[in-house]
């Protein structure tokens, strides 16, 4: 059988390799946690404290057939050695744009599709022009590397600026203004080398404390608006050229307006419905994606709600296999530290 190499070892990386042994692969994982999520479940481990460890990324790409990822921020050059040894899906020029928020939104703009209004800051004078240019409330971002709402600072009037850029903590920060949403949802598209693509409809996202607390699919939401946030989906998978999956977060304003708020080239939180309650699962459909394998159909079987487990949130774990209807997913994970994903709940809806 084939080895799929997976770099990143956490909880969508375990994922994957679940589904891709379900295909008669075999997951070969890079990572630094040796006894992470996906090392758990993987047929082999390489354990790295740098990715861009080159000894190692030599042995992984002789061990391994393919190559993907559950984690956005593999170093690009990583990316681009392993990719003279073994094909790796998605590319380097992918994670390139997917890395950096302003390069992702200006991606976007130059295609023709909306994002909130940003500026770029690298000091706290640049931080004055764009609160001017913007105003408030906004929010200040690291540009690179944040996930979960980290590194995101709300600007309210009369916030102190010096204090919002030190607390910020990234030597370059995006402010950008703050979109009155009506709700946020996301589309996940597949896409083969050969272009042919996939998407299952637009879901909505609830998040709490910054953190993704629950999705609904299908979202509530107008066939024009849902087949727009569908296109843009689309528009950029093909203009980024991905192969594998694209998850792009969206907010739909309260006319119906659709802005993109960022792009992930991988398996994302808001697909963990499809394990339960779609045609294809995100994670199967990932490895039939960069294997050239054919697409599954994405359609939806029943409407679903996904709950995040998400720190002592677990504990309730044993009530909720005891509950009719709901499916369970643990990540395995020792420690329910505050705002650590551990697990999720589909249930029908
Ligand atoms: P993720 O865990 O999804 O990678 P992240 O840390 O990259 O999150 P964002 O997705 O940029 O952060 O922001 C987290 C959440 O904060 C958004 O889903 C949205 O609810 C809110 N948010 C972020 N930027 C804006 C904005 N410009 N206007 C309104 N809400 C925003
Ligand atoms: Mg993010
Ligand atoms: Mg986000």
């Amino acid at each position: 059988g084939a080895t799929l190499g997976m770099l990143g070892g956490g909880q969508l990386g375990r994922m994957t390799a679940l589904a891709a042994a379900r295909l008669g692969y075999r997951t070969h994982v890079l990572t630094h946690e040796a006894e992470g999520p996906c090392a758990q479940v993987a047929a082999e481990a390489t354990i790295v404290t740098d990715y861009t460890d080159r000894a190692a990324l030599t042995r992984f790409a002789a061990a391994v057939d393919v190559v993907t990822l559950e984690w956005e921020n593999i170093p690009t050059e990583a990316v681009a050695f392993l990719a003279e040894r073994v094909p790796v899906h998605p590319g380097a020029g992918v994670l390139a744009v997917a890395q950096d928020r302003l390069r992702e939104k200006g991606f976007a703009n130059a295609l023709g599709i909306g994002t909130a209004p940003f500026r770029a800051v690298r000091d706290v004078a640049g931080l004055a022009d764009a609160v001017a240019a913007l105003g408030t409330p906004s929010v200040l971002k690291s540009t690179r590397m944040g996930y979960d709402g980290k590194g995101q600072v709300r600007l309210a009037p009369g916030t102190d600026l010096a204090a919002a850029w030190a607390e910020m903590g990234a030597p370059e920060g995006i402010l950008e203004g703050w979109v009155d949403f009506a709700l946020e949802v996301s589309v996940i598209v597949a896409r083969r080398e050969d272009g042919e693509m996939a998407a299952w409809p637009a879901v909505e996202n609830r998040h709490r404390a910054g953190i993704l607390d629950e999705t609904l699919a299908p979202a509530d939401i107008a066939p024009s608006v849902a087949a727009e946030a569908d296109r843009i989906a689309r528009a950029l998978a093909e203009a980024l050229g991905v192969v594998g999956l694209l998850a792009v977060e969206m907010f739909v304003t309260r006319d119906g307006t659709v802005l993109v708020n960022e792009i992930a080239p991988r398996p994302h939180n808001s697909g963990h419905w499809t394990m339960d309650f779609a045609e294809t699962c995100q994670f199967e459909q990932l490895v039939r994606a960069v294997c050239g394998l054919p697409l599954g159909p994405t359609g939806i079987r029943a409407p679903a709600r996904m709950k995040n487990l998400i720190g002592d949130e677990v504990a309730q774990w044993p009530a909720l296999l005891a509950e009719p209807g709901a499916k369970l997913h643990l990540y395995g994970k020792a420690q329910a530290r505050p705002g650590r994903k551990m697990g999720h709940v589909n249930r029908p809806r």
